[in-house]
C-alpha cells in the first residue's frame, strides 16, 4: 500500500478548475516530484491535501490507508502530514528556537518539555542553523535561513510525509546546491517527501517519480527521464 494516495481530487475557484481530477500515489521512503508551469495548480494541490486553508471539492486523500479529506488541517498534521510554503513562512516575532519549538511540540501534548527542546535543537542543527543563533528573531534572517527554519520546524513535527512547495525559489545557485543536499538527507531520515518545483533540473536530481501538472490536470507521470522527454511536457514548458 502506498503511504499517500490521492484519488481524483478537484478544487475549483468559481469557474476556474485549479485542480482537476488529479490522482497519484507516493510510496513510503521516496521523493515524489511535482512540476508544472506557473498557475498549473501545484500549490492548490498541496492545500487540498493538507486541508489548509481548504480541502478538495471532491476526491479522496489517504494517508497510510486512512481517508483524511474533510478533516481539519490540525488533525491532518497530527496524523503525520507536514508542509512548507512557497513563501518563507515563520513566526517573525519569535526566535529561531521558539519557531522550532512550535513544530516539536505540535500535536504532542504528553511530551516532556525537555524532549520537545531536544527535538527542536536537533532539527535546527540538522538544517545548519546553529551558527545563525537560536536566539535571533526569525524575521531578521536571510531568505535562505528562513527557508531552512521553515524546514526545521516541519522536520521537528516528525511527519511521515513532508510536502515541500518550491524550496528552491529565490535562492542562489550555491544555496540551491545546499538545499538539494538537505532535502536528500531529510529523505534519508525516513521522511517521505513530495516536492513541488518549477525548475525541472532540481527535480531530476532528487525525485524517483515525477508528475507534471498543466491547467490543473496530470499531463504526464512516471519515471523522471521519461516524463521530461514527453512531447506534451516539453510543449507545456515552452508554452507553444
Ligand atoms: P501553481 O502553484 O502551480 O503556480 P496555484 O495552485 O497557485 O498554481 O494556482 C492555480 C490556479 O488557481 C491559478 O490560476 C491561481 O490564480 C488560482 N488560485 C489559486 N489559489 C486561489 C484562490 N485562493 N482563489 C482564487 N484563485 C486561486
Ligand atoms: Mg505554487
Amino acid at each position: 500500500m502506498a503511504l499517500l494516495e490521492v484519488e481524483d481530487v478537484s478544487k475549483a475557484f468559481g469557474s476556474l478548475k485549479a485542480v482537476d481530477g488529479v490522482s497519484f500515489k507516493v510510496e513510503a521512503g521516496e521523493i515524489f516530484g511535482v512540476a508544472g508551469p506557473n498557475g498549473s495548480g501545484k500549490s492548490t494541490l498541496f492545500n487540498v491535501i493538507t486541508g489548509i486553508p481548504f480541502g478538495p471539492d471532491r476526491g479522496r486523500v489517504k494517508l497510510g490507508g486512512v481517508e483524511i479529506q474533510g478533516k481539519s488541517g490540525n488533525e491532518i498534521a497530527r496524523l503525520g502530514l507536514a508542509r512548507t510554503f512557497q513563501r518563507e513562512t515563520s513566526f517573525d516575532g519569535l526566535t529561531v528556537f521558539e519557531n522550532a519549538l512550535m513544530g516539536a511540540g505540535y500535536g504532542k501534548p504528553g511530551r516532556a518539555e525537555s524532549e520537545v527542546r531536544e527535538r527542536a535543537a536537533e532539527a535546527l542543527e540538522f538544517v545548519g542553523l546553529t551558527s545563525v543563533g537560536f536566539g535571533r528573531l526569525a524575521g531578521e534572517l536571510s531568505v535562505f535561513d528562513r527557508k531552512c527554519l521553515m524546514l526545521a520546524t516541519a522536520i521537528a513535527m516528525e511527519p511521515r510525509v513532508l510536502l515541500l512547495d518550491e524550496p528552491a525559489s529565490s535562492l542562489t545557485k550555491p544555496e540551491i546546491e545546499t538545499s538539494i543536499g538537505l532535502i536528500r538527507r531529510t529523505a534519508e531520515r525516513g521522511i517521505t517527501i513530495v516536492l513541488i518545483e518549477h525548475v525541472l533540473t532540481f527535480l531530476m536530481s532528487l525525485s524517483q517519480h515525477l508528475m507534471v501538472l498543466n491547467q490543473g490536470r496530470v499531463l504526464a507521470a512516471g519515471e523522471p527521464k521519461t516524463v521530461i522527454a514527453d512531447e506534451r511536457v516539453v510543449e507545456a514548458y515552452l508554452g507553444t
